[in-house]
């Protein structure tokens, strides 16, 4: 287990498209256990494997309930719209307003290679959404309307 470095929006590794995973072996195993004590270190939502420098198709996503493993993760179907506030563990201390679909269904893998689907509305769309953008090496940031002011972030601290 480890803690790894979350690397920063300037990193190249956060601007490439991910291969998929094909060995749902100890190593991946390994990158799922980090990447979640990762996660829970730095109280996000969502961390994809490209933020600590792994170019392979892996998220984690905390539904509040449990930690989410999402290996080759592909977006089955979006509807709806919203529009609000995001941030990201890579570009830390600022948020940003984006339209996201206000329901998305994911399908994704196991750390043993079982398929299976996750769907979800609001915070988890938009959190399937901006991880699954990582691993296309989309950020935020590239997609959003505009940054939050000093004074809108104050209103939401
Ligand atoms: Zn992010």
């Amino acid at each position: 287990m480890g803690i790894r470095k979350i690397m920063t929006v300037k990193e190249p590794c956060l601007h490439k498209v991910c291969r998929p995973v094909e060995k749902f072996d100890k190593k991946l195993h390994k990158l799922l256990d980090d990447m979640k004590e990762t996660l829970v270190d730095a109280n996000g939502v969502g961390l994809a494997a490209p933020q600590v420098g792994i170019l392979r198709r892996v998220v984690v996503v905390d539904t509040g309930e449990e930690i989410l493993e999402l290996v080759n993760p592909e977006l089955l179907e979006t509807s709806g719209e919203q529009v609000g506030s995001e941030g990201c563990l890579s570009v830390p201390g600022k948020y940003g307003i984006v339209k996201r679909p206000n329901y998305a269904k994911v399908r994704a893998y196991d750390r043993d290679g079982n398929e299976f689907e996750v769907e979800g509305e609001e915070l988890m769309a938009r959190c399937f959404c901006h991880e699954l953008d990582h691993l296309d090496g989309i950020v935020y940031t590239e997609i959003m309307e505009r940054y939050l002011t000093d004074e809108e972030l104050n209103e939401e601290a």
